[in-house]
């Protein structure tokens, strides 16, 4: 029903000349993958490099952030319109680094979603646990009222093109990952605040994808969870055979 998602999250990794060989190894393996959708997240300068080497590929590649004006004068910002125009499938919107490092709000996060929309790019929306910034909820409805505050004016025919993501701060780079159950109970809460908003059709449509600590060891139980349908991986996928491995867990 939902096509599995294995998507890298390089961040600000990769040099510059290790993106060619990195793609020397996966694009060979991945190039009969129909079965999964493959993607990496990449800065914004190698986008232009992964689009050419991979338009005969399944690979898909995705943005790591977009502004939320399509154009104009907001120097050093990337523009949604520029990425939708370069080819670029997925941009990832309100991941936790750029909300802790670089003041992103659920208002922009939200303004982001819609910018990306109104493009034709497909929004990857992150939801954290970061307790800090809502001090008087509950991890729960920190990641719900993310979700809806992302939503925000997002009609039921848009949200068919949105991802959903839910990394919780505390796994993300620190090796210790959810564990499966934690990761099910949140993505079913995603699912059905999705239901309460857009009814029980189109909730079940929408991949909802678990990120934080991610390793071929822990990721073959998230795979068999219901309400996850895939994972967005950090420092695991720097090594593209661990990229591959993954990939070939998805279930
Ligand atoms: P790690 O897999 O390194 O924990 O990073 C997760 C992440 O932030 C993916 O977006």
């Amino acid at each position: 029903l939902r096509r599995p998602f294995v998507l890298a999250n390089w961040k600000i990794n990769m040099a510059p000349d290790e993106v060619g060989p990195y793609l020397q190894t996966v694009l060979p393996a991945l190039a009969d993958e129909s079965r999964v959708e493959v993607g990496i997240a990449a800065q914004d300068l190698y986008l232009g490099q992964m689009l050419a080497a991979t338009q005969a590929s399944p690979l898909t590649i995705v943005g790591e952030n977009t502004h939320w004006e399509d154009q104009g004068a907001f120097t050093g910002e990337t523009s949604p319109k520029a990425l939708a125009q370069m080819g670029v499938e997925y941009v990832l919107i309100g991941h936790f680094e750029r909300r802790k490092f670089f003041n992103e709000t659920d208002e922009t996060v939200n303004l982001k979603t819609l910018a990306a929309l109104r493009n034709g790019l497909k929004p990857i929306v992150d939801l954290d646990e970061d307790l800090s910034a809502y001090s008087h909820l509950a991890p729960d409805q920190v990641i719900l009222s993310q979700l809806e505050a992302a939503l925000r004016g997002v009609t039921a025919d848009q949200l068919a093109e949105i991802t959903v993501a839910y990394e919780p701060t505390w796994a993300i780079g620190s090796g210790e990952a959810a564990s499966a159950d934690q990761a099910q109970e949140a993505a079913a809460l995603i699912r059905q605040s999705l239901t309460n908003l857009y009814g029980q059709d189109l909730a079940q449509k929408i991949r909802i994808l678990y990120g934080g600590s991610v390793t071929p060891d822990n990721a073959p139980a998230f795979f068999c969870q219901k309400d996850i349908d895939g994972i967005l991986v950090g420092k695991a996928a720097l090594d593209p055979h661990k990229f591959l491995k993954l990939v070939n867990q998805a279930q």
